[in-house]
């Protein structure tokens, strides 16, 4: 995470942390680490070691490059658990996705790095020397390295913006641990993504048997985004277990914040189409457009170089594209039914033991847009 800091963010505690990479401040920095080199020598990864044996949660952020909300948010968080290593069992990795997109503010240069982890793809790209196979080929390494250090069971966080306004959710491929453990965040959760997109980082994770989620936190420039991310990731903290729960108050707090923000919504949800578009369709989502905003079949709501796209089913519209770059010009998601979802719960505990733990801790529950203010994000 060297590199993504502002002054200030990483308090003082980063002695404890192993070292990796020297560059903690100013602007987004590339940095291309040597060939051959360890996930160790990339200032793009921070690993932070627990006093004893644990679970390990990696977090990745700016998988597209113009998504920079997670990775300000892990710098923000990896600043203060590594003040907490001692207390830690388990390991902490903090990895930024595409540095060299994230430098140019872009989603991606040559290709989606979100898209890219198939079998086919990668074997596409041996050899290749675009940018974002570079990046990839860093992140591969890196996940070779979790899998070879790891000292018990590897949780993974995947944080993304969407470029529409509206509710924050989750998505994970609908295996039960990785069920629950996308749940600990109480924001509605969009099964079946994997259904209709191809060669996501988290998919191509199932493989080694380690428990994923995606975080999608808000809109690409809105502040509210990175403090919910920040929420999130504490929230994964608690649930892998690093930190045992009196230790990590900020979950309880980031549980109440989200759920403030996201009351209202079904908690489980399925997703029953993708609008795929091409840069020669020229597609244009219709103006105001909000994700889990109703529509009905029929509902216009974009336009391309052919005229007027509906909605082809009723339910809900997620991530309508507002943005250049992007294959997936809308999605449509129901509720799933007989998910009701319970009460829901903070990484074991009821809300009530939440409320309790960040009111004892002389706190207040917040919304992220209150937590982040009503500057935009930097
Ligand atoms: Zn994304």
């Amino acid at each position: 995470m060297g590199g993504m800091g502002r002054p200030g963010t990483g308090g003082g505690a980063e002695a404890s942390e192993e070292a990796v990479g020297g560059e903690r401040r100013g602007q987004v920095k590339r940095a291309v680490p040597e060939a051959g080199g360890g996930a160790e020598a990339d200032a793009a990864v921070r690993w932070i070691e627990g006093a004893s044996d644990g679970p390990l949660l990696l977090c990745v952020g700016g998988l597209h490059g113009n998504e920079p909300a997670g990775v300000r948010a892990l710098e923000e968080v990896a600043g203060r658990l590594a003040g907490q290593s001692g207390k830690m069992a388990g390991d902490f990795v903090a990895a930024v996705g595409n540095i060299a997109a994230l430098e140019a503010g872009r989603r991606f240069l040559a290709y989606d790095l979100n898209r890219v982890w198939t079998r086919s793809r990668l074997a596409a790209r041996r050899g290749r020397s675009a940018p974002e196979d570079r990046e990839t080929a860093r992140l591969a390494r890196l996940l070779k390295q979790v899998q070879e250090r790891r000292r018990g069971p590897v949780y993974v966080l995947d944080i993304h913006t969407t470029s529409s306004g509206g509710g924050a959710f989750t998505t994970t491929a609908g295996l039960p641990a990785n069920r629950r453990f996308a749940q600990v965040i109480p924001v509605p959760l969009v099964l079946g993504l994997g259904k209709h997109v191809e060669g996501t980082l988290i998919t191509h994770l199932d493989q080694f048997g380690w428990t994923t989620a995606v975080f999608e936190c808000g809109q690409h420039e809105e502040a509210a985004a990175r403090a919910r991310a920040a929420a999130a990731v504490w929230l994964a903290v608690r649930a892998a277990g690093l930190l045992r729960e009196e230790d990590v108050p900020e979950a309880a707090r980031g549980f109440l914040t989200l759920q403030a923000d996201g009351r209202g919504l079904p908690p489980v949800m399925e997703m029953t189409h993708r609008h795929a578009v091409t840069e020669s369709d020229a597609y244009q989502s219709r103006p105001g457009l909000r994700n889990f905003q109703p529509v009905r079949a029929g509902d216009i709501v974009g336009n391309d170089r052919r005229g007027d796209v509906a909605a082809p089913v009723d339910g809900r519209l997620l991530m309508p594209l507002y943005q250049e770059q992007g294959e997936d010009g809308f999605f449509v998601v129901e509720v799933k039914e007989g998910e009701g979802g319970g009460a829901p719960r903070v990484a074991g505990a009821a809300v009530e033991t939440a409320r309790a733990m960040v009111e004892a801790a002389g706190g207040v529950v917040e919304t992220a847009e209150a937590v982040a203010g009503p500057r935009k994000t930097d």
